[in-house]
This record gives C-alpha cells, sequence and structure tokens, in this order.
C-alpha cells in the first residue's frame, strides 16, 4: 500500500529499555516532520504504556514487550504489548487516579496522559494473557 510504513521493536521488560522505546517511535516518526511538540508527546504516551508492561503487566519479572508502530498518510499507529497479568476491569484502570499500586508511588495517571497526548487510545486486555494498548497519533505539524 502506498504511503505506509511499518516498524516493530521486541525488548526486555527492563526499565532502561523504556528509553530505548520512546526514541526508537520518535526517531520512527520523524519521516513526518513532526512539531517538537508532537515528538514529546508521543514520547510520554509510549513511555508511560511501557512503563506500564513493566511494572503492571509482568510486575518486575523480565519478559518480552513489543512496540509495533505503522504510518499511514499523516495517521501514525502505536501498539504497545505485554504478555502479562491483564486487566480486569479496563474502564476502570483508564478513569484518572485509579492506581493498584498506590504504595509505589503511582499515581494512576499514566492511560490519563496517553489519552491527551494521543488522538485515540483503546486497551485490549485479557486476564492471564495481557494487555495492549492501541494509540493513534495523527502528525498534523
Ligand atoms: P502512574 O502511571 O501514574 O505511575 P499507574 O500506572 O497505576 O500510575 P495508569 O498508568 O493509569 O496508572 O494505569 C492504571 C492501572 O491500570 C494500573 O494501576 C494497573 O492496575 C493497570 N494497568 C495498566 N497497564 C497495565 C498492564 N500493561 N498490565 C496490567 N495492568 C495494567
Ligand atoms: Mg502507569
Amino acid at each position: 500500500m502506498e504511503n505506509t510504513n511499518e516498524m516493530k521493536i521486541f525488548f526486555d521488560s527492563r526499565p532502561v529499555n523504556e528509553g530505548l522505546a520512546r526514541v526508537a517511535v520518535a526517531a520512527f516518526c520523524t519521516q513526518l516532520n513532526p512539531t517538537l511538540e508532537e515528538v514529546a508527546d508521543l514520547k510520554t504516551a509510549v513511555s508511560e504504556a511501557v512503563t506500564n508492561c513493566i511494572i503492571h503487566g509482568y510486575e518486575g519479572e523480565i519478559h518480552k514487550i513489543e512496540v509495533a508502530c505503522r504510518l499511514q498518510g499523516r495517521e501514525l499507529f502505536v501498539d504497545v504489548t505485554d504478555e502479562g497479568v491483564g486487566i480486569p476491569d479496563v474502564e476502570k484502570a483508564m478513569e484518572p487516579m485509579f492506581t493498584t499500586k498506590p504504595e509505589k508511588d503511582r499515581s494512576g495517571m499514566g492511560f490519563t496522559f496517553m489519552e491527551a497526548f494521543m488522538d485515540e487510545v483503546s486497551v485490549e486486555s485479557q486476564v492471564g494473557k495481557g494487555t495492549t494498548v492501541h494509540m493513534k497519533k495523527i502528525i498534523r505539524r
């Protein structure tokens, strides 16, 4: 298909790789000449999603995380997937300030930031199977 481009990265759920993921996605989208603000928004959203896989999905254990990016015209789709514990109630999990780890200084704002900085966010999750966060951002320039 014309006007499309794809990239996928697969990495260990180590905190150091959060930086890798967000830089990789930012680098991938530079072909659309995004503004600095658009890049910053994208990096924040990717960081939040990947951090959630590390902390909640795998609870600190080391397993694989996949970040898949697809460009279609000026739309960038980013999917972040873990095969961790899953989310029993996605609607509840996405509420501002909802966290299952208040003792770990989590503020429960990750999904709220993703929704604020991206044009669309949806979550698919199955308990015991894992979670995929689907995000879309239109790069307007
Ligand atoms: P913060 O992101 O502000 O540090 P948080 O991670 O708890 O806090 P959110 O990112 O909004 O807040 O996530 C809300 C809740 O959704 C989490 O507390 C967790 O219970 C659940 N959750 C989010 N991502 C995942 C995931 N990948 N796997 C399992 N549970 C998740
Ligand atoms: Mg979070």
